[in-house]
């Protein structure tokens, strides 16, 4: 049986094939076919990655495939890969359909051997750029493909510097021309590293560096599929929710030497500028250097800006060609580029990872420049993103001990305590601490640091370096670039000039200024965002779900509305309630004293609603009863146990406290009468409110009095009370009776109609499987969604997140944290459920959803294609709510 093809020449795909040629080779091939400057090359589909990860020996059944494709790759290049008299040299690319910058692995100058190592060294009369390619080749084949640690390499090079130095002597040294020179290193001391390399390679795998170009070509490919599945390529996949499955492809492409000479040199360029939007491209370069120097970090490389001056013609070069992939791909590009010897090569293109700031501004200039429609602008904005344009700034205005300014290469600004590895980071986040991890170089290496620390900062490396592209993603502050900082990793010493700053001390970085401030400084608040406002705008016209806000307090009423909110989904009450209060009421032996007790905190709950209600004049405003565990405000057990062993010793001491210690006993007696083995199930929501209806007494008489003097002010008041927890209709009866009797009592008394709802949340299964029957009698239902999961799935919240459910998204025993996203199969089966019955009752009764879970895109969508009114969730998280139910409306629309 002939096999499906499954090696594809760049001239033979197409951006659409992205799913088989991979992300990288899709747009390879794009760029082939638009008549651009590639390099040629060939594609190996990603499905035989997938295909060699079940059985390794599935490259052989496509050697003749790969084989006819480099007989192909040689004609178009006149050149012969292995030996002979013009030897063609590759890079052995991965690429996977989902862009992952920098966590695969990639090889250059494959192909190179001591034989024709000779050939290029006279086909090209340049011996210095033969040598440094063979020592590069040696060292990444090395390192990718037998695993040999780069330090090792590095070292070397270290080692021959220093002692070249020696030898020349002081006066004969010459700073100047060696930096002039790649690396500073000369033929000589080139041919002595490579002779150290190959000894080293020799040391440690016991054979020597292999000279047949067919063997090196094939080890990389497999290095390139099995770099698919280490650990930080997996991890990258894990949190941004990409399958295990795609695989990679690999592109095997024609070399171009940016280590040529001096008119030589690779970069990095993106159409408009990543962190502002601006309409400017922007970009760095490397002269007389090879793709890696840039990308890795390792290098502190030149701005375009320097290019434009010095050499405007490659710029001019450059801006056509990105200009031209921007508006054929209608997206902001970036791309990889090589200049050997004078002559331009484009070898990647991709839609760029942009700040939250910087998409919004591309997205509506693109609406502007008519490159996109309105929908796809509003389609085009990244809901989870959205959130870092709430990202905070250092406070100029406030004097602040400034170390040092860099590369502002993420923004955001955040205080921390300084680790020095990644290691460092992870183990003091688990601690709870927050650190700013502190390193040499960006190495992708580095991701689980950067992922456990709050942001990062770094000596060296630019903002086009994979890392800084991936910080963007993740929305955590970076800064890089600051040379005027060193580190003594040694002794974890980070120093500027006479300055130190040790493991453990605080400082401040603001990846949006590139600054370094010493310890803690004024962070503010960002200036509202007049292209958010404008993009929200345009949702607003949209008939999707509306979006509430979870706010308990005026001041929290405010920021709902500053952000668009259609009314409260949310208005807790418990936070007049102190430990001390509950602690009184349960040592209140009576009604009547309770109700004391209680009356104290009525007027400060009184002027609380009040005021919600007249910020919110008119819009619904949902007020949830009571709900927490009343264990949960007892004192911790064990600090009364030893208060009570210190009174008990100072009392055989002979010290007067006898009535603390009566107290503390009792005290004791108490929490042991009320401790519970699980909280959450135990007293509380309803349950409560039926055990001592004082409490919720007093609660509606607050809001109830509140609302009827705003009525009385001339405003409109909507308040839909919410009862917690309820699992039989008769304790919704019981508390709904309750309830109307006050609205009415009041009602009478200041002579006003109260208009108001009385609805429960759905947050039991049994509320929910019944969920017709509350239907009778409630008004309105809101989905508590954080205890219907936790009751649905049988995870405790509070235990779960920290013991195993790490591990079962690790593990991929499921997909998502169901805290986070709603669990379609399990609480949403309930939530559909009960909404059809709901509906055959009372077909339009309002249905919400209160929850984590309903300022997450996802769920928003899952909420939005069920037919639910509204969502509501944190005030901060209302733009991106708002603009996911606008995309879920467009998205279901369309289909
Ligand atoms: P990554 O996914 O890590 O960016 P790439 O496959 O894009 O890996 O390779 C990284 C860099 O290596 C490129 O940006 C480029 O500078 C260099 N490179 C790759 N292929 C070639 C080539 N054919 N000629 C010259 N340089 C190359
Ligand atoms: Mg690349
Ligand atoms: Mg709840």
């Amino acid at each position: 049986m002939a096999l499906e093809k499954q090696v594809y020449m760049f001239h033979e795909g197409n951006a659409r094939m992205r799913s088989i040629l991979g992300d990288k080779g899709s747009y390879l091939a794009e760029m082939t076919n638009l008549g651009l400057p590639v390099p040629r090359g060939f594609t190996i589909s990603s499905q035989v990655c997938v295909a060699y990860f079940h059985d390794p020996n599935y490259i052989n059944k496509i050697k003749t495939q790969i084989e006819n494709a480099l007989k192909e790759l040689e004609k178009e290049t006149n050149k012969t890969y292995g030996d002979n008299h013009n030897p063609l040299l590759l890079s052995v690319r991965s690429g996977a359909s989902v862009s992952m910058p920098g966590m695969m692995d990639t090889v250059l100058n494959v192909g190179l051997n001591d034989h024709n190592l000779n050939i290029l060294i006279k086909n090209t009369n340049n011996e210095r750029f033969a040598l440094d390619t063979y020592r590069r080749f040696i060292q990444m084949y090395s390192d990718i493909v037998m695993g040999i640690d780069k330090e090792l390499f590095d070292d070397i090079v270290s080692e021959v510097k220093k002692k070249n130095k020696k030898n020349n002597g002081n006066n004969l040294h010459n700073p100047e021309s060696e930096k002039e020179l790649n690396n500073g290193l000369t033929s000589e001391m080139l041919k002595e590293i490579i002779d150290c390399y190959k000894k080293l390679y020799k040391e440690i795998l016991g054979e020597e560096f292999p000279q047949d170009p067919k063997i090196q070509l094939y080890k990389c490919i497999e290095a390139v599929f099995n770099s698919f599945n280490r650990p930080r390529t997996k991890y990258f996949r894990q949190l941004h929710k990409i399958s295990d499955d795609i695989g990679t492809a690999v592109n095997i492409q024609e070399m171009v030497f940016g280590n040529f000479n001096t008119n030589s040199m690779t970069g990095v360029a993106v159409s408009r500028d990543p962190i502002t939007g601006e309409n400017k491209i922007t970009g760095e370069y490397l002269i007389e250097a090879q793709g890696e120097d840039v990308l890795n970090g390792i290098t502190t490389p030149k701005k375009l800006e320097i290019m434009k001056k010095e050499i405007p013609n490659i710029y001019k070069e450059l801006s056509n060609y990105i200009k031209k992939l921007e508006n054929h791909f209608k997206n902001p590009q970036e791309i990889e580029f090589t200049v050997q010897d004078g002559k331009f090569y484009l070898l990647q293109t991709r839609a760029t990872n942009c700040s939250a700031i910087a998409d919004l501004k591309i997205t509506l200039d693109m609406l502007d420049e008519k490159m996109i429609s309105k929908e796809e602008a509003i389609l085009r904005i990244d809901p989870n993103k959205i959130s870092q344009l709430l990202f905070k700034s250092i406070d100029r205005s406030e004097k602040c001990d400034i170390i040092a300014k860099g590369i502002p290469a993420s923004p955001g600004a955040v205080s921390g305590r300084i680790v020095f590895n990644s290691e460092d980071a992870e183990r003091n986040a688990k601690a709870g601490k927050k650190v700013i991890l502190v390193t040499s170089e960006l190495r992708t290496d580095d991701f689980h640091g950067l992922i456990a620390a709050e942001g990062m900062l770094s000596l060296r490396g630019g903002k086009t370096s994979h890392v800084a592209v991936v910080a963007r993603g993740l929305g955590k502050p970076l800064v890089c670039g600051v040379e005027d900082l060193t580190i003594d990793f040694e002794n974890k010493i980070l120093s500027y000039k006479s300055k130190k700053f040790y493991e453990n001390n605080l400082i401040t970085i603001d990846g949006s200024l590139g600054l370094i401030v010493a310890g803690n400084c004024n962070l503010v608040e960002p200036e509202s965002n007049s292209d958010l406002a404008k993009l929200l705008v345009m949702t607003e016209e949209l008939p999707t779900i509306k979006i509430r806000a979870n706010a308990d307090t005026p001041q929290m009423a405010l920021e709902a509305l500053k952000y668009g909110a259609a009314g409260i989904g949310l208005c807790r009450t418990e936070h007049f309630f102190s430990s001390a209060l509950i602690l009184e009421l349960m040592r209140a032996r009576s009604y009547e004293e309770r109700k004391k007790i209680l009356e104290k905190i009525k007027p400060i709950q009184k002027e609380n609603f009040k005021k919600i209600f007249e910020i919110m004049n008119g819009l619904p405003v949902v007020i949830r009863l009571f709900d927490p565990p009343i264990s949960k405000y007892l004192p911790d057990i064990s600090l009364v146990r030893s208060d009570l062993a210190i009174l008990k010793n100072r009392l055989k001491n002979g010290e007067p406290v006898r009535k603390q210690l009566k107290e503390t006993e009792e005290l004791l007696n108490l929490i042991q009468g009320q401790l519970e083995a699980n909280p959450d199930l135990g007293l509380r929501g309803c349950r409560i409110d039926i055990k001592w209806p004082e409490i919720n007494q007093t609660i509606c008489y607050a809001l109830f009095e509140a609302a009827s003097e705003v009525i009385q002010e001339g405003k409109t008041v909507r308040p839909e009370i919410l009862i917690p927890l309820v699992s039989f209709v008769s304790e919704l009866k019981t508390l709904k009776e309750s309830i109307c009797s006050i609205a009415n009592k009041i009602s009478k008394k200041n002579g006003v109609t109260l208009p108001f709802k009385v609805g429960n949340i759905i947050e039991t299964p049994r509320c929910a499987l019944n969920a017709d029957e509350f239907a009778q009698l409630s008004d309105f239902f809101s989905f508590g969604t954080n205890d219907l999961t936790q009751m649905t799935l049988g995870f405790s919240r509070d235990d779960t997140e920290g013991k195993f459910l790490t591990k079962y998204l690790e593990w991929g025993i499921i997909k998502n944290n169901p805290f986070e996203t709603i669990d379609e199969e399990g609480p949403g089966k309930l939530i559909l459920m009960a909404t059809e019955k709901a509906r055959t009752v009372k077909p339009n009764i309002e249905l919400g959803i209160s929850g984590e879970h309903g300022g997450n895109p996802e769920s928003i969508d899952f909420f939005y294609k069920n037919g639910l009114d509204y969502s509501s969730c944190s005030p901060y998280r209302i733009p991106a709510a708002r603009i996911a139910a606008a995309q879920s409306y467009i998205r279901n629309k369309k289909k």
